[in-house]
This record gives structure tokens, C-alpha cells and sequence, in this order.
């Protein structure tokens, strides 16, 4: 048989045929009038999907670039922020604060748990020596969605920092309404580019956070950065990654041409066809209720016996279809299956047809069709009300 090869992990993401186009634009000098116009426009695309009048910057560099940046520019060795810990990235924003000499207040609530706020805001409240706070938008390594707005509420005495990586353009982001000072994200989840983009947005706030913040940085200079994204023609402390900025370009038009309202709602069938099929492939969800499903990612156990690194690996070898395993422990027990930027609903049967299949191979008792069909119901209901 042949198959085809299809990439389904949270970032990097299947590139569309136009942007994919867009990066083969022949080379141009950053520091003209033709760059600076493509550069303006990025920036601009950008603060409307983040919904903000913030300043933007933009790097050549894969995400945790712009955190570590983020870092780099708001602190001083010593000084306290609070991490809220409930999975990977989250725990990977507590070691990049540490490398940075910061004093580091964790609210860990485990891997994939609930944040309690209460407790955010209990903690937040008794040490006043904090002076931001952190927390992702969408945990990659568990699919869970963690409450933002309610995030920036508790933390708006404080600067709050959200990492929106697998987030944007998947799920509603109102950086200005909701008061999120830095927003981090980049090009190779849901924005369907290529990786090597980063972005940040910064508020007055984090501003003035910034003109007193000394740890040591240079490729990462936000205030270098702003200089120059606000010259005649706005171009970049350093060269930029042109072609891939092309591509971010066209991306950006599409996302924006469909409209936001409609890309998150297509997110979200995505994402119930996914742990519906799932669920009828016999697999247990990690998460279990909502609201707290991820529109980019869903994660579930494997059958005891069963490895996720192996079957994974057995998957992308036997039918085409990549996902990923889980994180750090979870490596051995749990797949991932990534569902944002430029897939479609039939691919995502194509990935459960194609893990139903293998889990019977190894044995497991399933009639073939059944996760395929519970998928195909929920995209059916979406087309009839018009949903996408
Ligand atoms: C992908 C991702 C990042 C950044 O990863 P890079 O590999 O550096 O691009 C950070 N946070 C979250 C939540 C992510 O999903």
C-alpha cells in the first residue's frame, strides 16, 4: 500500500501550498523600502490576531528564543516571579528563570492539573515581593487549555507573562481587554510557517519593567529591537530570517482572510473529532472534562502493555501518519495527536483510522470504522450548522 505522509504533532505543522510558495521569493536586503513595508505588515497581522496595540517584536529564532528573551529583558538576577507549573513547558519556563539567577516561586499543581486561582492569588497577595507571573496559554504536553483571562485578573499587580505558543489562532487571545502585559509565540504551531519566527508583544507595563531590568543580553535586546522595527524602512537589529517572514506574511493573510472567529471554531471540531475518535479506539483521555480541552493537541493513555514511544515510531514507519509520545515520564504511556494550523477534518480521521488499525494490529479488540465514524458524526454536526 502507499501512504502518504502526514504531519500531525503540535508545531511544526503542515506549511500550505501559498506559503510554502512565499519562501521561495528571491532574496532582498533587509534595510529597504520593500522589506520595511513586509515587516510592518507582519507586525501589524500579528497584534490583530494577538488583539493588542502593544508593541510587537519579532526574531529569528524557535519560541523558547523569544521566552528566554522575555527573561532576559524584564529581570534582574534575584528578583521573584511565580511560575504556574501544570506541565512541560510551564516546568521549562521554571528552569530558563533559574538560569537567569531568578528566585523562582513555583504554584505547581502537577502534570496536566487544574490550576486552582485562589491559590494563585493567595500567593501573589502574601508576597509582595513578586514581580510577575507566568503561565502558558496551551500546554502542549498535556492538550490542556488553561484559563488566561482569569490568569491576567489575578496577576494585574504584577507582570503577567503568558506563553501563547500551540494558543494563537487556535483559541481566543485578548491580550489588551484582559490586561496580558508580554505575550510570547511564534510561527511553526497554528500560524502554519515554517520554524525559526518568535514573537513577543509588551506593554507600557512590562516597559517599564524593562528600562530597570539588567541581566545580561544582547541578541534578544528589546529595546534594540523596538529601535529598529521604528525606523524609516522597520527592519531588525540583525538579519532576519527574510524568507521566512515572507511565509509568516502569507500565513497571516489566510488566517486573517478566513477570519478569527471562524479559525477558532474550526479548531474546536477538530479537536472534538479527534478525542471523540480517540475514545471510540477504546483510548483513554488524559484530561478528562471540559472546558480545559486544547484545540491544538489531544493527549490519551495507550493499553497497558502497549509503548507510546514504539507505537509512535510504528505509526509514521506502517501508515504515514506522524504524531508524537508524550513528555519527560509520559514518554512510554501516552500518544499525542496534533490537530492545529493547516489540517483538515479528514485527516483527522485519517490519523484515527490509522491508529485503530495498529492497535489492532497489536492485539487490541476493535471493529475497524468505529473511530473514523465517531469523528465523521462530529464534523457532520459542525457542517450542518455551518460551523465550518
Ligand atoms: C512549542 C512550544 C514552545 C516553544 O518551543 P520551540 O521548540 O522553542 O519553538 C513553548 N511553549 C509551548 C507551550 C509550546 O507549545
Amino acid at each position: 500500500m502507499l501512504y502518504k505522509k502526514r504531519l500531525m504533532v503540535p508545531g511544526p505543522t503542515p506549511v500550505p501550498h501559498q506559503v510554502a510558495q512565499a519562501g521561495a521569493k528571491p532574496m532582498i536586503d533587509e534595510r529597504t523600502p520593500e522589506f520595511g513595508e513586509l515587516f510592518a505588515r507582519v507586525g501589524t497581522n500579528i497584534k490583530k490576531i494577538l488583539h493588542t496595540r502593544n508593541d510587537v517584536l519579532v526574531f529569528t529564532s524557535s519560541i523558547t528564543g523569544a521566552c528566554e528573551g522575555t527573561v532576559q529583558n524584564l529581570f534582574n538576577p534575584g528578583d521573584k516571579v511565580l511560575v504556574i507549573n501544570n506541565g512541560f513547558f510551564a516546568q521549562r519556563w521554571v528552569e530558563m528563570c533559574k538560569a537567569y539567577r531568578l528566585a523562582v516561586i513555583e504554584c505547581d499543581f502537577g502534570f496536566a492539573g487544574e490550576i486552582d486561582f485562589a491559590q494563585v492569588a493567595r500567593v501573589l497577595e502574601q508576597d509582595r515581593e513578586i514581580v510577575a507571573a507566568i503561565c502558558v496559554l496551551c500546554e502542549t504536553s498535556t492538550g490542556m487549555v488553561n484559563d488566561i483571562e482569569r490568569f491576567a485578573k489575578v496577576a494585574q499587580n504584577v507582570i503577567s507573562i503568558v506563553d501563547a505558543a500551540s494558543g494563537v489562532a487556535v483559541t481566543e487571545i485578548r491580550a489588551d481587554q484582559w490586561g496580558i502585559d508580554v505575550v510570547v509565540s511564534g510561527g511553526q504551531k497554528a500560524l502554519m510557517t515554517p520554524p525559526g519566527i518568535s514573537f513577543v508583544s509588551v506593554s507600557d507595563k512590562a516597559w517599564e519593567r524593562n528600562a530597570r531590568a539588567g541581566s545580561p543580553r544582547f541578541y534578544f535586546d528589546w529595546q534594540k529591537a523596538k529601535r529598529y522595527s521604528q525606523d524609516k524602512y522597520p527592519h531588525t537589529p540583525w538579519t532576519p530570517a527574510i524568507s521566512l517572514l515572507y511565509q509568516l506574511d502569507a500565513a497571516l493573510e489566510m488566517l486573517l482572510a478566513e477570519g478569527l472567529e471562524k479559525v477558532y471554531r474550526r479548531h474546536e471540531v477538530l479537536g472534538r473529532a479527534t478525542r471523540e475518535g480517540l475514545k471510540a479506539a477504546g483510548l483513554q483521555l488524559l484530561l478528562e472534562k471540559e472546558p480545559r480541552f486544547a484545540s491544538a493537541v489531544t493527549a490519551a493513555y495507550l493499553p497497558s502493555g502497549l509503548h507510546a514511544d514504539e507505537f509512535v515510531e510504528t505509526l509514521a514507519a506502517d501508515y504515514g501518519i506522524q504524531i508524537t509520545d508524550g513528555p519527560g515520564l509520559y514518554k512510554d504511556k501516552l500518544i499525542r495527536v496534533g490537530h492545529c494550523g493547516y489540517i483538515d477534518p479528514f485527516e483527522i480521521q485519517a490519523a484515527l483510522s490509522a491508529i485503530e488499525l495498529l492497535l489492532i494490529a497489536y492485539g487490541c479488540r476493535l471493529q475497524p470504522g468505529e473511530a473514523a465514524k465517531a469523528a465523521q458524526k462530529i464534523v457532520a454536526e459542525a457542517v450542518a450548522d455551518q460551523v465550518c
